[in-house]
């Protein structure tokens, strides 16, 4: 049975005292509410991931990294690696957000890479993809996201593909205050679990949790998770404060 996910990427917000506040705030808010098996994520900045994952011991909030190389090691000036983060107890990592691959240059093989040096290091993915404004506006929108998750992940064995967690992102909804309508979430996400079930068959498509990620408000939570293929959410700037935040892990209750 897959499971529901909230997950919130801090970007580069957050310094050590802020990051050790929010925190410390969500473990208190969320500690007895009644979410059924929702995993609630959170991803701060690198230099914090160590601190908050101490913190974090014991809570029902768990600890992502926003990135990580391809190699395991080697002359890589600045760059973390799938070894590194393992090495200090961070399990989960997010790979391909739109920021990456719009600012970082970092393509659909690129990616492929990282995903395959996690996995090999034992981590779980949280991969994200999801069309520009004018793929949808051309109605290329289906054709971008099968092509990112056929370059980025299908390469991956069924077995693997099982320690991966999808992220659907719209790029012209991330950050813009515009949410993808509850119908377009919906169609991206059966069409997403349609394209696993070709590839993987239905139990690896029917096990899969699927992400909506864009603008996810309080206010637009319930609507966007109520829908069958859409299994919680990544979530950027509403994650920053704590009550926004876990009004949306609330919209599983
Ligand atoms: C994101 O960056 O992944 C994101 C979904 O951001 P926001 O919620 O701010 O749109």
């Amino acid at each position: 049975m897959r499971k529901n996910i909230v997950a919130g990427n801090w970007k580069m917000n957050n310094d050590l005292d802020a990051s050790i506040e929010l925190v410390h705030e969500l473990i208190l808010a969320t500690d007895d509410i009644e979410i059924g098996n929702t995993r609630i994520i959170v991803a701060p900045t690198f230099v914090n991931l160590q601190k908050v994952r101490e913190i974090v011991e014991g809570s029902r909030v768990e600890v992502a990294a926003q990135n990580m190389h391809q190699e395991n090691s080697g002359a890589f000036t600045g760059e973390i690696s799938a070894e590194m983060l393992q090495n200090i107890g961070i399990n989960d990592v997010i790979i391909g957000h739109s920021e990456r691959r719009a600012y970082f240059n970092e393509t659909d093989e690129l990616l492929a890479q990282k995903v395959s040096r996690a996995l090999e290091n034992n981590m779980n993915v949280i991969f994200c993809f999801g069309e520009q404004l004018e793929d949808r506006k051309s109605e290329n929108h289906f054709k971008v996201v099968e092509s990112q998750l056929k370059n980025g992940l299908f390469h991956l064995s069924e077995k693997k593909l099982g320690f991966v967690i999808l992220a659907y992102e719209p790029v012209w909804a991330i950050g813009t205050g515009e949410t993808a309508s509850p119908e377009q979430a919906q169609e991206m996400h059966a069409f997403i679990r349609n394209l696993l079930k070709d590839k993987y068959g239905n139990e690896v498509a029917k096990n899969t949790s699927i992400l909506y990620g864009g603008s996810v408000k309080s206010s637009n939570a319930k609507e966007i998770f109520s829908k069958p293929d859409v299994d919680g959410g990544l979530i950027g700037g509403a994650a920053l404060k704590v009550n926004d935040f876990v009004a949306i892990i609330k919209a599983f209750s």
